[in-house]
This record gives C-alpha cells, sequence and structure tokens, in this order.
C-alpha cells in the first residue's frame, strides 16, 4: 500500500508541518492509516501523528473523522470526557500524494493488547469497573452531549491513557526525543528554512538540557512504551478511531460495527440508533472480564455468520421477542413467521451467571452482580437498553468491594479514583 494513493512512507526523524512535529517511531497502522510517535518541537510534548492514506475516498473520511474529532475537543475543553483529542491538523505532500494528517494526543496500549498481555484470563473485576467507567463517560459525552454514534466500540478502539508521559516526565521516562534523521541516511540534511531552523534549536537546547539533568541521575535511555500493566490505580482509558463515527441525525451505512460486537437491529436491518454502541460497551466489557470475546458467530452447513449471531445471541439472553425478530428489513431471511430460526433450530439456552460461573469460575456473588449490569444494556429491544448516563448510575460500577480481598486498600483507592476522574488530563 506503499504507493500512489495509499500510505506516506516515513522515518525516524521526518519533519512535518514545516519543522514542528518529527516522527520518532511507529505507533500502529490501519486500513486508513499509519500512526507515529511524534515530538511536537514547540509545545515539547509527544503526540500521536495519524497520516492518512492520499487517494480522495481516503482524504474524504479524514475530513469527515476531522471534523467529528473538532466537535469532540469544542464540546470539551478540559479535556476530561474520555475521548482522544485533536490538537492539530494539516496536510502532508509526499511521493504518494497529499496525505491528510491528524496530529491527536499520545495514548497507550489499546484493551486488545491489555487482553493479550493478560493471557486471555480476564481482568480483575475492579479494574474492569474503572475501565467501563470511562468508557461510558466518553459514550454519554458523545451520545447526550453531541449526537455522535461512535459504531465501532471494541477494545481495539479503547486506548490506556499512557501514565509515563515522556513529554512531561522526560527523565523518569528517560527518553531523548529524536530531532533528525539518524547519520547515513540518505535523505538526511535537507535544507531548512528560517523557522524550522529556529525551532530544532530550540528543541536541542531542551533536549541537551534533559540529557543532562538525567546524566546527573544515572538515567538510562529507553524508548517511551505505553503502559503495559494496570498496576496501580491510573485505570483511565480513551475511546479513539472516529472513522466510522456518524452524527445520529445523518447516517449514512446500513452495515456498521465490528461482527462481534454488532447489535442485533443492525443484523436485522431495522434502524439503529446511540443504543447500538451500548450494545458493543456490552460485549466489550464481558471481554476485559473474561478474556473472551461474548459472541464469536461462524458460519456453518446451511446457515450464515448472520443466523449463527442469532442464535448465539438468543442462547445466551433468551428468545427475541417475536415483533422484534420479524420487524428487520432482513428478518425474512432468517426467521419464519413465528419469529423462529429458519435453519438453526434446537437453541441450548445457558443464561450469562451460569456461564460466568461455569465456564469462568466467578464467584456466584461476582457472576450475579455483573450479569444484572450487562443483562438491560443486551436487550434485544434498543429503545430499552440504558443509556450511557443511567448506566453510569449503575450499582456495580459503585459497589462497596467489601467481598473484595483488597478490603483495606478500597477507600483509599475510591478517593483517588474519584478524584482523578475530575482530573483527567485536565491542560494535557
Ligand atoms: P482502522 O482500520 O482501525 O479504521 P485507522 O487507519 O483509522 O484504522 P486508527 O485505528 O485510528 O487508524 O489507528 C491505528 C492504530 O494506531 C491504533 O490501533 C493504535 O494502535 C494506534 N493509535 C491510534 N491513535 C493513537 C493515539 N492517539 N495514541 C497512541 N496510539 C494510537
Ligand atoms: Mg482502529
Ligand atoms: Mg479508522
Amino acid at each position: 500500500s506503499y504507493r500512489k494513493g495509499g500510505y506516506h512512507a516515513v522515518r525516524v526523524g521526518d519533519s512535518f508541518a514545516g519543522g514542528r512535529y518529527i516522527a520518532q517511531r511507529k505507533l500502529g497502522w490501519g486500513e486508513f492509516s499509519t500512526v507515529w510517535l511524534a515530538y511536537d518541537t514547540k509545545s515539547s510534548n509527544y503526540v500521536a501523528l495519524k497520516i492518512q492514506k492520499s487517494a480522495p475516498q481516503f482524504a474524504q473520511a479524514a475530513l469527515h473523522e476531522i471534523e467529528l474529532l473538532s466537535a469532540i475537543a469544542d464540546g470539551d475543553p478540559t479535556n476530561s470526557k474520555c475521548v482522544v483529542r485533536l490538537l492539530d491538523q494539516f496536510k502532508h505532500t509526499g511521493p504518494n500524494g497529499q496525505h491528510l494528517c491528524m496530529v491527536l494526543e499520545f495514548l497507550g496500549d489499546s484493551l486488545l493488547r491489555l487482553i493479550k498481555y493478560n493471557r486471555y484470563k480476564g481482568l480483575e473485576l475492579n479494574k474492569v469497573r474503572e475501565i467501563c467507567k470511562c468508557i461510558l463517560i466518553g459514550l454519554d459525552y458523545l451520545h447526550r452531549e453531541l449526537g455522535i454514534i461512535h459504531t465501532d466500540l471494541k477494545p481495539e478502539n479503547i486506548l490506556l491513557v499512557s501514565t509515563i508521559d515522556p513529554a512531561k516526565d522526560p527523565i523518569r521516562s528517560g527518553y531523548t526525543p529524536i530531532l533528525e534523521r539518524p547519520e547515513g541516511n540518505p535523505n538526511s540534511g535537507v535544507t531548512l528554512n528560517g523557522i524550522e531552523k529556529k525551532l530544532k534549536r530550540r528543541a536541542r537546547r531542551a533536549v541537551a538540557r534533559i540529557s543532562e539533568r538525567r546524566a546527573s541521575m544515572g538515567g538510562v535511555v529507553r524508548n517511551p512504551k505505553p503502559e503495559r500493566s494496570l498496576n496501580g490505580i491510573n485505570v483511565s482509558c480513551k475511546v479513539v478511531d472516529f472513522g466510522n463515527a456518524c452524527w445520529a441525525n445523518k447516517q449514512f451505512a446500513k452495515e456498521i460495527q465490528t461482527r462481534q460486537y454488532r447489535a442485533p437491529e443492525v443484523v436485522l436491518h431495522s434502524g439503529y440508533s446511540f443504543s447500538v454502541d451500548m450494545w458493543s460497551f456490552a460485549c466489550t466489557a464481558f471481554e476485559l472480564a473474561t478474556g473472551e470475546m461474548l459472541f464469536t458467530p461462524k458460519g456453518g452447513q446451511g446457515f450464515d455468520e448472520d443466523e449463527d449471531h442469532l442464535a448465539l445471541m438468543m442462547e445466551r439472553l433468551g428468545k427475541m421477542p417475536r415483533k422484534i425478530a420479524i420487524g428487520g428489513a432482513r428478518s425474512k431471511d432468517y426467521f419464519d413467521r413465528h419469529g423462529d430460526l429458519k435453519r438453526i433450530r434446537r437453541l441450548k439456552y445457558l443464561p450469562l451467571d451460569r456461564l460466568l460461573v461455569d465456564k469462568f469460575k466467578f464467584s456466584d456473588t461476582d457472576a450475579r452482580e455483573f450479569s444484572e449490569f450487562l443483562i438491560p444494556i443486551l436487550d434485544f429491544a434498543p429503545e430499552k437498553r440504558p443509556t450511557a448516563q443511567q448506566c453510569l448510575q449503575h450499582p456495580w460500577l459503585n459497589i462497596n468491594l467489601t467481598h473484595n480481598e483488597e478490603k483495606n486498600e478500597t477507600s483509599l483507592k475510591k478517593v483517588v479514583v474519584g478524584m482523578s476522574n475530575l482530573n483527567i488530563n485536565v491542560g494535557k
């Protein structure tokens, strides 16, 4: 994809926006873009630089994403709503064309990687609770204040807030920004204009000061790594990737969401609203707590993925009410007029709390409380699902952790977490 219309090839030390941002290392990539850790010489801060593919359809998508991200940033001046912040945007012309670039706040690992590091065992319920609160704060903001549906909520699109901020604490993080392409690079030594030279000089002086201080402290130099463990209390996270998001009153796609996190009304083409994000949220919460996806539909003999998906939902949540089952544009493909699946007959109902106990070895209490939180969000009737705002009031998120071995830590922990929720990244 590194050809005309595709990705822009980046090397460590490359500079962007007239020398302001300097590429440090690749953070990730997706279908539309590559994302780099970059050093912002103007603010002496690290940022994530999302460089879009250049073809018109990707530029179009980036403009849409920028429109949503701008509204998100404008409505949240203190950056406390658990949604990624757009800091800047510009165009960059390279050999493959003109690329729209988004400058985003630098965040840490995704929840998907966190689940992997934890060897798919599931996270402690107290961590799951803290993560759920952040996601819900983000969703409540998007839904109620902005009218935005994310449409692709899943662990991969929720990033931890990195607890070590290399820019704010360069000494402890031990990272010195790279300011130009390393020696031996064929394209090094590009001519700089006056402003670029000035920015670089300033950045170099700052780096020299940091290195000096670090040397005097016997520090080691390494790259800033996002947080890989959830030790300590900082489990705040942010919702990212607004490439598929939409204004609720300007929907454009019928087929939304990643398969496993897709709501039944999307499968059946019955129309959708904010509550599709709530369904994905419940799937995500289950996955965090167990390490396994709630629904993993597969096509089989005589039936396809969609029908399997509907069958799995009913095996876990009970029979879909007939009115809902037969109410979608695609209903006739899967349901007969009684509201029974056409090709998959004998369903084995195993309620969520039983599954949590039998398969995932939850205690009866944990299983019951967690299910009581999740089941209403997994209502087949979209309008009956609680909103993010209502979920935030649910007792499960504010449980008095008396049946937990961390009893003694609890009160202190709750105070600190409560405070950090008020102050998440203020002024970052
Ligand atoms: P997709 O195909 O998922 O739509 P995309 O091209 O829109 O991909 P993103 O999902 O926004 O790109 O980003 C790709 C990857 O880059 C992410 O999965 C994540 O690993 C990393 N990333 C994105 N934004 C940030 C950020 N703000 N801080 C740190 N890493 C990030
Ligand atoms: Mg993504
Ligand atoms: Mg995207």
